[in-house]
C-alpha cells in the first residue's frame, strides 16, 4: 500500500512508542472504562504532545504538517489520541491571544507534562450546537470574576490540571452580537474551592472520560482572562483550522489502520475454500475505502500546506474534516463486515475501533455544521441559522 511518505522519522518513532500500548492495553482501559494513563505519560515524555508550542516555551516548535504526521501515525497504530489531543492544541488560545506573562506562567509547564490541560469546556446542554446562546456566566466581582452555570461533554475534566472555559461576560441582551460578550478563562482545577466546581462523569459508548461540569460562584483571577474581555468567541474561532486539520490526522490515522486490518483479514480468511478476499464483494468495498482514504488524505494535505504557509484554509480545513470523517466511518463499516462476526468480538479491536469512530461525524463539529459552513462560506448561499 502506497501510503504517506512525510516524516518518516517521526512516523516511525511515534509508530515504535505506540507498539508499546498494543490491543490488550486498550481493551483493558475500555472494559474498567479507565483513563490510558501511561499511554498520554509516555507521549507527554517523549515531547509530542508540546509539538506546537515555541522553543522558547519549552516546546518541540514542530509545524501542523508534523504534528497532524504525530496523531494520524498514533490512530494507524490503533491507539486513541482523543485522551489526549487537547493537549497538544488547546493551549493554542494562550499562544495566540494570552499576554506574555500568561504564556510564561502557562505554556512551559503545558510543555513539559506538568500542567495538563486536557480540558475545554465550551459546550452546554441548553445550547449545543449554537455556541453564542451558552448560559455559563463570569462576573466581575472586586478582582474576581464568579462563574456560575453548567457544561457538557468536557472531556478529560477528571485528569486536567487546567480548563480552558468560554463564558458569558456581557448578557447576550446587552450586546450588538451575539458573538460579543464571551470571555475565555484558563482556569486552574488545582487551585478553585472545591464546593464550587462539580465533575460528573458521563458513561459513553466509547472510553472517552468525557463528563459534565457544574460551577456554583467558583472564583478565577481576573488575571486568568485570555485576551480581552468579550472578544473570546473570536479567539476561540480562530483555532478551529487547526483542530479540523488534526482531527482529519487522526480520521485519516483510523481509516489506514481499519484498511490495513481488512485486506489482511481478507487475503488469509478462507470460506468455501477459498479466501473471502478473492471475492469482488469483499474486495471491492475495500478498494472503495481506500480510494476515498487517498482523496481524503489529499485534501487535508492541502489543508496542511496552507495552513504551515501562514494562510487561512477555512475551505480546506472544513472540506477536509467532512472527507477524511467520512473516510474514516465508511473504512470501519467496510471493515466490520469483512470480518463478519469475528468483528464484533473485544480480542479483534474492530468494535472497539467501530465505537471510537463513530464521533468523529459528531464531535468537535458534527458533519451538518460543516455542511452548513460550506454552503454559507464557500458557495455563498444564505446562511442556515
Ligand atoms: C464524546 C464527546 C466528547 C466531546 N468533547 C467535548 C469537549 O471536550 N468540549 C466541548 O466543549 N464539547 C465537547 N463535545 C461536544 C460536541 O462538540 C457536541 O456534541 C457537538 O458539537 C454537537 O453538539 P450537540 O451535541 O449539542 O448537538 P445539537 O446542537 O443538539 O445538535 C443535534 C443534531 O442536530 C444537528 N443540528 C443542529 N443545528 C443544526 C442546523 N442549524 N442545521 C443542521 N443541523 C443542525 C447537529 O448537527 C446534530 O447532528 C463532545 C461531545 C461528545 C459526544
Amino acid at each position: 500500500m502506497k501510503y504517506s511518505v512525510n516524516h518518516p522519522e517521526i512516523r516511525e518513532a511515534v509508530s515504535k512508542l505506540c507498539s508499546n500500548f498494543p490491543g490488550k492495553y486498550w481493551q483493558s482501559c475500555d472494559q474498567d472504562k479507565s483513563y490510558p494513563h501511561e499511554f498520554v505519560e509516555a507521549l507527554t515524555s517523549a515531547g509530542y504532545l508540546s509539538a506546537l508550542i515555541p522553543e522558547e516555551y519549552g516546546g518541540q516548535n514542530l509545524s501542523l504538517s508534523e504534528a497532524a504526521a504525530i496523531l494520524e501515525e498514533i490512530h494507524k497504530s490503533g491507539c486513541n489520541a482523543a485522551a489526549c489531543h487537547a493537549q497538544m492544541y488547546t493551549m493554542g488560545t494562550i499562544l495566540r491571544h494570552g499576554s506574555e506573562k500568561q504564556k510564561q506562567a502557562y505554556l512551559p509547564s503545558i510543555a513539559n507534562g506538568s500542567s495538563r490541560l486536557q480540558a475545554f469546556g465550551v459546550t452546554e446542554p441548553s445550547s449545543g450546537t449554537d455556541t453564542t446562546s451558552l448560559k455559563c456566566s463570569a462576573k466581575l466581582k472586586g478582582n474576581h470574576y464568579y462563574i456560575c452555570g453548567q457544561k457538557i461533554w468536557t472531556s478529560r475534566a477528571e485528569y486536567s490540571d487546567l480548563l480552558l472555559l468560554l463564558a458569558r461576560t456581557t448578557p447576550i441582551s446587552k450586546v450588538n452580537k451575539k458573538t460579543d460578550g464571551l470571555s475565555v478563562f484558563i482556569v486552574d482545577l488545582r487551585e478553585v474551592p472545591k464546593n464550587t466546581i462539580s465533575i460528573k462523569p458521563i458513561k459513553t459508548m466509547m472510553n472517552h472520560s468525557t463528563t459534565e461540569l457544574f460551577f456554583d460562584n467558583m472564583p478565577v483571577h481576573q488575571n486568568n482572562l485570555i485576551g480581552e474581555e468579550g472578544k473570546g468567541f473570536k479567539y476561540i474561532l480562530s483555532g478551529m483550522n487547526a483542530e479540523r486539520i488534526l482531527i482529519s490526522a487522526e480520521c485519516i490515522g483510523d481509516a489506514k489502520w481499519f484498511i490495513n486490518k481488512a485486506r489482511s483479514y481478507a487475503s488469509e480468511r478462507e470460506v468455501f475454500q477459498r479466501k473471502i478476499g478473492q471475492n469482488q464483494g469483499i474486495q471491492f468495498p475495500i478498494s472503495r475505502c481506500y480510494s476515498q482514504m487517498r482523496a481524503a488524505e489529499l485534501m487535508m494535505h492541502e489543508a496542511i500546506r496552507l495552513f504551515d504557509l501562514g494562510e487561512n484554509p477555512g475551505e480546506e480545513a472544513n472540506i477536509s474534516k467532512l472527507l477524511c470523517a467520512d473516510a474514516q466511518w465508511q473504512a470501519a463499516e467496510t471493515c466490520i463486515q469483512t470480518y463478519g462476526g469475528f468483528g464484533f468480538a473485544e480480542e479483534y479491536d474492530i468494535e472497539r475501533k467501530f465505537r471510537e469512530a463513530r464521533l468523529y461525524q459528531v464531535a468537535p463539529i458534527s458533519t451538518n455544521l460543516i455542511l452548513s459552513y460550506i454552503a454559507e462560506h464557500v458557495l455563498d448561499m444564505p446562511r442556515s441559522y
